[in-house]
């Protein structure tokens, strides 16, 4: 199909209002230089549902250097494929990327090709069937207020239906990433997986552990700061869950109760970000893992920092979460273990109530322990005062400590010193 579909208004719900005025900025000021230049990707996609976009990127036939020329705030970013990001005074950035063509997944990696235009750059046709879903992959106009479908998405969107460009074994295996972006688009938007776009997954999901471990990070990411409940039912479907998260991802897949556990938890901060609370990455990791995590929780450590640690780090995963974010993780969960703890047996040591974690470890604690998101100032500390009204029972470390010292030494066979 080289002629697109063209939509012009009323066929289309897209208004220039409801397009980004900094993105319209750039798209007009490319126009007026005499070159092409569109909406596309997820705002397109956004804008026809009547949904709020998450991002404007417009994509254009100027090259990274002819754009950089036309505006004083941009900056090229990227090796291979130069993109070109023009940043505005309050810090927003619009994403503007030249048409770019299928590149065959040799060339991908290749060096020779990096900076040769003729292989990466082509036209519009070519760039919208490069992309990974026939919804992604519409272009807005702005300047003729006209939709442009090269691929079939206006009716894939109309049937609410995720479907895959081209073959979608062969989309697959040139990045299995597309197999998660087919759930995550299909989970968000509660649209049907078209047939074979869902048929190719299971003997191509696999490929998914090839993917580099960063990648998968970003990835991960991106669902955990939307909703994120959906997704895993769908990844959990397919076996793709372990392919993501290791020994962690296969317990949650076998372990049908302890993965309702951790869907309760993920749907109620689904909700909280829904209703524009800030959950962070940490606070979404902790949750994560706090299921298959908790029976070691449960049981006393001297250093539960460091047995939660080594889980993490030989959780045989796939995806790279880096050091700082796993030590981060691993410190507000073993504080919201000691929280439980102390609302057991009131041990409890206020200089926990110093560290850096303890408030989005309070505000887990009260997700984790009552089922519930806390009310607005709502922390452990008042709930521990209230438990135990004479104070908490505070750990004896020093006293312990000192009694180690007066320990006899090794050898000494006789009787231990009383405590
Ligand atoms: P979101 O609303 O989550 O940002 P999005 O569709 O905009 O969704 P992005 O990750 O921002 O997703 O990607 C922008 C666009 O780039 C997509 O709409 C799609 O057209 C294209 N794209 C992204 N990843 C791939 C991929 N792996 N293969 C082909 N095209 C891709
Ligand atoms: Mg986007």
């Amino acid at each position: 199909m080289n002629e697109p579909v063209i939509l012009q208004s009323p066929a289309h719900p897209i208004s220039r209002r409801d397009v980004d005025p900094d993105a319209l900025r750039v798209i007009f000021r490319l126009h007026h230089s005499g070159f092409l230049a569109y909406l596309t990707g997820g705002a397109v996609r956004d804008l026809l549902l009547r949904r709020p976009p998450k991002d404007f990127d417009v994509v254009t036939d100027a090259r990274p250097g002819q754009i950089r020329k036309r505006f004083a705030n941009c900056y090229i970013i990227g090796r291979r494929f130069r993109l070109a990001h023009v940043r505005f005074p309050d810090g927003k950035t619009i994403e503007v990327a030249t048409f770019r063509r299928t590149i065959s997944p040799g060339l991908e990696e290749t060096q020779p090709s990096e900076f040769d235009p003729h292989l990466l750059y082509g036209t519009p046709a070519e760039d919208a069937r490069r992309r990974d879903l026939t919804i992604n992959a519409l272009f807005y106009d702005a300047v003729r207020n006209e939709v442009i479908d090269y691929v079939g998405g206006t009716a894939d969107l109309e049937m609410k239906r995720v479907r895959v460009i081209g073959e979608p074994g062969t989309r697959y295996a040139e990045d299995p990433v597309r197999i998660w972006r087919v759930l995550r688009h299909a989970s968000r938007l509660r649209f049907e997986i078209d047939g074979p776009t869902a048929e190719a997954i299971p003997a191509h999901g696999g490929l998914l552990s090839t993917c580099p471990g960063a990648r998968l990070y970003e990835e991960l990411n991106k669902d955990l700061l939307l909703e994120t409940g959906p997704v895993f039912d769908a990844l959990r479907k397919f076996g793709l869950l372990r392919k993501i998260l290791g020994r962690p991802g296969e317990i949650y897949e076998e372990d049908g109760p302890l993965y309702a556990r951790l869907r309760e938890l993920l749907l109620l901060a689904d909700q909280a970000k829904a209703a524009g609370e800030d959950l962070s990455l940490e606070d979404m990791y902790a949750l994560v893992f706090w299921p298959w995590l908790e029976p070691l929780c449960g049981e006393f450590h001297p250093d539960l920092a460091k047995v939660l640690g080594d889980a993490l780090f030989e959780a045989g995963m796939r995806t790279t979460i880096p050091r700082t974010m796993r030590a981060n993780v691993v410190q507000i969960l073993s504080l919201v273990s000691q929280m439980r703890r102390a609302l057991r047996t009131g041990r409890w040591r206020h200089s926990l109530e110093r560290l850096s974690h303890y408030g989005p470890a309070s505000r887990l604690f009260i997700l984790i322990d009552q089922g519930r998101f806390p009310e607005e100032g709502e922390s452990f500390g008042p709930q521990l005062a209230k438990a135990f009204p004479g104070g908490p029972r505070l750990e004896k470390r020093r006293r312990r400590r000192r009694r180690k010292k007066r320990r006899p030494p090794e050898g000494f066979s006789g009787p231990a010193p009383s405590s």
